[in-house]
């Protein structure tokens, strides 16, 4: 198996292709113009490169390595779920959510996930690799192609804990901030993490100002290791304070996430302490906050909150100054919400 080029950053390709003598730098603007802007498949397409330029690119490296083995389209909200597979036979799922006039994607970042939230569907496939970059960035390519459209809205939101596939999510991004690659604005770019502290410092210093999103689900040490038991081996003042550091270093969004359970954190006494953990936290700014009506997945225990509790929990926060957002399911007839993609 050839290595696929964007499994490279851009930097390694420069060096990569000064190395090798690939010719004038102008060659490697063309490749990327034909790979980001044409959405080039092929070397051999590529057809303003010289024809033994081509031949060398096509020795060395691939461009695609994923395929499309399913899509299922929600009846509920026009959600599609994509079922992809990678070159070595495993599968795994990016979703597209449609909104009024722009498309968001939520993809994936590993193979099955080690962290075992115990109210998340991906937590019960186990763990079995990391998705290369290029993997990760095939599953833009393909669903822009499949559909035709441009995305420009990308969350790190799919299977796997983005921080524990570092260096393959941080060229990743690079490729999705790039002017040679998809031009995102960072603003538009979500990397949502369950809280590896030493991860979340090492990405605050790159200073990519794409937006944080924590998972952080309780602010009782006692319930977050109950639902989130590889996570809390943080504690919550640890890791909010990486997501402070990181807020210091970037101009970005910090989120904090909250899916809301039955009677397991979604009383007036979980919000009180919430407020009372992140108040102390003294962030920049306040982090906004998205409450996350529990999805319901076959096989575990939870089950959602009432619409009473949710509103509740919601008010409180609001009225504590929060900018509160509760999340719309979208596409849970298909098992595409939130939680549920397995
Ligand atoms: S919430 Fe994220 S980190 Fe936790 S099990 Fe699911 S995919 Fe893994």
């Amino acid at each position: 198996m050839k290595n696929q080029l964007l499994d490279l950053s851009l930097h390694e390709l420069e060096k990569e292709f000064s190395n090798r003598e690939f010719g004038e730098s102008y060659r490697m603007e063309q490749v990327f113009h034909w790979i980001f802007s044409q959405h080039q498949s092929t070397f051999q397409g590529m057809t303003n490169l010289p024809a033994s330029f081509r031949k060398l690119l096509d020795q060395n490296y691939a461009l695609r390595s994923l395929k499309i083995i399913k899509k299922e389209e929600s009846k509920l909200d026009h959600t599609i779920k994509f079922t992809f597979q990678t070159f070595d036979s495993k599968n795994f799922i990016a979703v597209l959510l449609p909104h009024k006039n722009y498309y968001t994607l939520c993809i994936s970042t590993q193979v099955g996930c080690a962290f075992k939230c115990q109210f998340c569907a991906s937590g019960l496939v186990p763990y079995d690799r990391n998705l290369s970059s290029g993997e990760i960035l095939d599953q833009i390519f393909l669903i822009e192609d499949s559909r035709n459209i441009s995305l420009k809205n990308i969350l790190f939101m799919g299977m796997g804990e983005p921080l524990a596939n570092y260096s393959n999510v941080l060229k990743t991004i690079q490729w999705l901030k790039s002017p040679q690659g998809f031009k995102i604005h960072p603003s538009h770019i979500t990397l949502s993490t369950t809280g590896v502290v030493p991860q979340i410092k090492k990405l605050a210093k790159e200073r990519l100002n794409v937006n944080l999103a924590l998972s952080l689900h309780s602010a009782d040490e006692k319930i977050r290791k109950k639902i989130m038991p590889v996570s809390s081996k943080f504690s919550i003042p640890e890791v909010l304070n990486a997501c402070k550091i990181y807020q210091l270093e970037n101009n970005s969004d910090l989120t904090i996430e909250y899916i809301l359970l039955n009677k397991v954190n979604d009383q007036l006494k979980d919000a009180k302490t919430l407020v009372s953990v992140l108040n102390s936290t003294h962030f920049k700014g306040k982090p906004k906050i998205n409450l996350i009506p529990y999805n319901s997945v076959a096989n575990l225990p939870f089950k959602p909150s009432s619409q009473e509790n949710i509103e509740n929990f919601y008010q409180f926060l609001k009225n504590k100054g929060f900018i509160v957002h509760t999340r719309k399911p979208q596409g849970q007839d298909i098992g595409a919400a939130c939680g549920q993609l397995e």
